[in-house]
């Protein structure tokens, strides 16, 4: 349930609708919004509890709004915030009305090659360096990647070119580390559900860009944005990059496209789509790239080389240094089509 008070609710009834929540045992969730207050209540609601409530809350002044929600998730969503989230990093804007893009290679390899992958990312507009410095592979003999090394060749990168930089954390404890190097804090999809994590990302106060679990569901995706929100973060972006795939020989996922605009229905966090990962296959980026944006898709992350073929990780799904020139110049023509300003 979620309490929505009057625009000039005064406090005294913020506290009334309040006290009428705790006298019925449940905690009331006070949320305070850009022009108005909202109140959840985040546990289940028994039957003699609601009927209670909904008869001392008909008595009370200032309520706006009363709506019933069996959703599980009450900060991500957009009945809780009804403004859209959009914050700038570094003077980069996230969420509505702009189409950002985050490029960069899977892993962070050298200086050389990070650098020349933002050199690339730079020259085509773009302005969020992508690098993964701790990997999650599958295999413990594949590349795990460069690690602090890796953060310290980012940091050098991002800050030399004035990019807004962003990689992976895998654990709770490496937070701190990995919060001192770069701008946002990525949780991929094998840690959508680690609970310590998202904890200690919310803590942090960075922003998070967390990636859909190949195996979640909406209100899973949802709920595990709730862990950060709960800890008091609230720069949180959501990003579909694919799902367990039905037929793997085409595609390495399957890329759900249109978890895009129920997201957006749902929540009011800004909603990212990674078709490098959604498909695994370089030529099938851009198509899929160009699909997101014309869902409604707040911004892409997209994996870029200077050599793919070299790659020490997901090389065949890394755009070549044309490919990704020629992506970001077809982004700009459909950005302007739809009204939205590609940075
Ligand atoms: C990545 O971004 O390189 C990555 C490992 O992504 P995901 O968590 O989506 O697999
Ligand atoms: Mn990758």
């Amino acid at each position: 349930m979620i309490i929505v008070m009057q625009l000039e609710a005064t406090q005294a009834q913020i506290d009334a609708v309040a006290g009428a929540i705790r006298e019925v045992g449940l905690d009331p969730l006070i949320l305070p919004g850009e022009d108005r207050v909202a109140i959840g209540i985040p546990a289940a609601i028994k039957p003699d509890q609601r009927e209670r409530l909904d008869s001392m809350l008909g008595s009370l002044e200032g309520i706006n709004k009363i709506s019933q929600t069996s959703r599980p998730y009450k900060l991500a969503s957009i009945e809780f915030k009804r403004q859209r989230t959009q914050f700038e990093i570094k003077g980069v804007g996230f969420g509505p009305n702009q189409f950002t893009m985050i490029a960069g290679p899977c892993s962070i390899e050298s200086y050389d090659q990070l650098d020349e992958a933002a050199h690339l990312v730079q020259s085509a507009g773009g302005k969020v360096l992508r690098g993964g410095a701790f990997k999650p592979r599958t295999s413990p003999y594949a590349f795990q990647g460069l690690q602090e090394e890796g953060l310290k060749l980012m940091k050098q990168v991002g800050d030399a070119r004035g990019l807004v930089t962003i990689t992976e954390v895998m654990s709770g404890d490496l937070v701190p580390m990995v919060a001192e190097y770069t701008d946002i804090l990525q949780i991929g999809a094998r840690s959508m559900q680690n609970f310590p994590l998202l904890v200690a990302a919310g803590k942090s106060g960075k922003p998070v860009f967390l990636k859909r679990g190949p195996g979640a569901t909406v209100d899973e995706f949802l709920l595990a944005a709730e862990y950060v929100l709960n800890q008091g973060g609230s720069q949180v972006i959501l990003c579909e990059r694919g799902i367990l795939p039905l037929d793997r020989s085409y595609t390495r996922n399957t890329f759900d496209l249109a978890v895009v605009p129920v997201l957006k229905e749902y929540s009011h966090l800004p909603v990212f789509a990674d078709p490098s990962h959604g498909t695994g296959v370089a030529k099938y980026v851009p198509p899929m790239a160009k699909a997101a944006l014309v869902a409604g898709a707040d911004g892409l992350m997209v994996e870029v080389h200077p050599n793919p073929r070299e790659a020490l990780s997901d090389g065949s799904q890394a755009l070549t240094p044309d490919q990704f020139t020629t992506l970001m110049a077809d982004l700009g023509k459909l950005a302007q089509a739809v009204g939205v300003k590609l940075a």
